[in-house]
């Protein structure tokens, strides 16, 4: 068995070191390192570069280009920098690419992976929300396999068969219901990024857990769950679960449910995107039954986590409103980090410029897709002042 070639875009974050983890543990004939790249992290990018005997190792920073230069003199891995080094990393010969690189700075490296044909390992959620359709569409023209790595899309994945997605009646997500779950909204308004970030069951970068705090998190899953299986917005339901041991379900037209159980680490989902249709052996801690003493299940309260409403409303509305969605939102979450906006602001936020961009016209290319997120953070970026 010949190995396969991967690239993993954004191998220093969270889901990029999990996912250089599950490389090790399939072992070294499985998978060839083509590229790495990373940003701010260029001690790390420099170490796996090596660990993992890269061809290429990139940092979008173009300022850390010589950083970077100088740590891997001597090894014989070559270095690029900025945006096109990123899509020189996209757009080299590697079979599958890991798509992790956090928030819209994912999209055009994605593509560009997409657009060659390499299958795609997506946990960048935000190609889905920003272009929809035609992320989905790129892919297919390409010809690569699009393998969905949100826990929760990777659920779906492993149980929802092809050959019986006429009777899929709907999906559904489960949500953790993050650090704020039992929060009022007076509690949820004077918090800080420190304890919004600590998710209760989880392991992840920091803007997808704040996300996972408002719920933001969810609302992007449920735009991302629309494009990948085709669903109509009310296909999509979501439901508290505490434990997040189911990581999400489908619902068939004979009234069967079938879910996917695990204990939550990522590394499962990752390795089942690796090794598609296969599945890898992972040292993954097992689900214990005898010790599980509960699974809780209660309905999202859609007051207390507005992103959810707006959710629903993007998908309904279609068109580029996720892009719109996506942009106002990581410009009001970059101030809520910065300690410059409430944590609730982020919603109110995301609303007011969703409704100010309301009647923008769908994407014909991805140009007009980036037009609205441009849009949707200077609008953004001027309300917060
Ligand atoms: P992290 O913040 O941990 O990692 C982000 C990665 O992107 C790092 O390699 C970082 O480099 C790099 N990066 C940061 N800014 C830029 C930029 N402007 N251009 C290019 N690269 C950049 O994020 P996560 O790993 O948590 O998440 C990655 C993606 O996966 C997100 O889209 C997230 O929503 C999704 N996801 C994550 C899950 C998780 O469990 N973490 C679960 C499901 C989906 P550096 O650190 O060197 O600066
Ligand atoms: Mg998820």
């Amino acid at each position: 068995q010949h190995s396969r070639s991967i690239t993993v875009l954004g191998s220093t974050g969270s889901i990029g070191v999990s996912t250089l983890d599950v490389v090790k543990h399939l072992g070294r004939e499985t998978f060839e390192v083509a590229a790495l790249t990373g940003s701010s992290n260029i001690a790390l990018l420099a170490e796996q570069a090596r660990n993992f005997n890269a061809k290429l190792a990139v940092t979008a920073d173009a300022n850390r280009y010589n950083d970077l230069k100088d740590a891997l003199a001597g090894t014989g891995i070559e270095v690029a920098a900025g945006r096109s080094g990123l899509i020189e990393a996209a757009e080299m010969d590697a079979g599958l690419v890991m798509a992790a690189i956090v928030g819209t700075a994912g999209l055009a490296p994605t593509l560009a992976a997409a657009k060659r044909g390499a299958d795609i390992a997506l946990a960048n959620k935000e190609c889905l929300v920003s272009a929809g359709d035609l992320f989905v569409e790129a892919v297919k023209q390409g010809g690569g396999k699009l393998l969905p790595v949100d826990s929760e899309h990777n659920a779906i994945f492993q149980v929802l068969e092809e050959n019986q997605r006429h009777a899929l009646e709907r999906v559904i997500i489960t949500a953790s219901g993050g650090p704020f779950r039992t929060y009022t909204l007076e509690q949820m308004a004077g918090v800080t990024a420190d304890v919004a970030r600590a998710h209760p069951n989880w392991s992840m970068g920091l803007k997808i857990s704040i996300d996972s705090a408002s719920m933001f998190n969810k609302a992007l899953e449920m735009i991302e769950a629309k494009h990948l299986f085709g669903l109509a917005p009310e296909q999509v339901e979501v439901i508290v679960h505490p434990q997040s041991i189911i990581h999400s379900m489908v619902g068939y037209t004979d009234g069967s449910v079938l879910a996917q159980l695990g204990c939550p680490d990522m590394r499962t989902a990752i390795g089942y995107a690796l090794q598609y249709p296969q599945r890898a052996s992972l040292p993954i801690e097992r689900l214990d039954f005898a010790k599980l003493s509960r699974l809780d299940f209660e309905a999202p309260d859609e007051t207390r986590f507005p992103a959810l409403r707006l959710a629903r409303l993007a998908m309904t509305r279609g068109g580029v409103q996720g892009a719109v969605l996506n942009g106002a939102k990581e410009v009001a979450l970059e101030a809520f980090i910065a300690g410059r906006a409430g944590f609730l602001t982020m919603a109110d936020l995301t609303e007011k410029v969703m409704i100010e961009l309301s009647t923008l016209p769908a994407a014909s290319s991805m140009d007009d897709v980036f037009a609205a997120d441009t849009e949707a953070r200077r609008l953004a970026a001027q309300h917060i002042g």
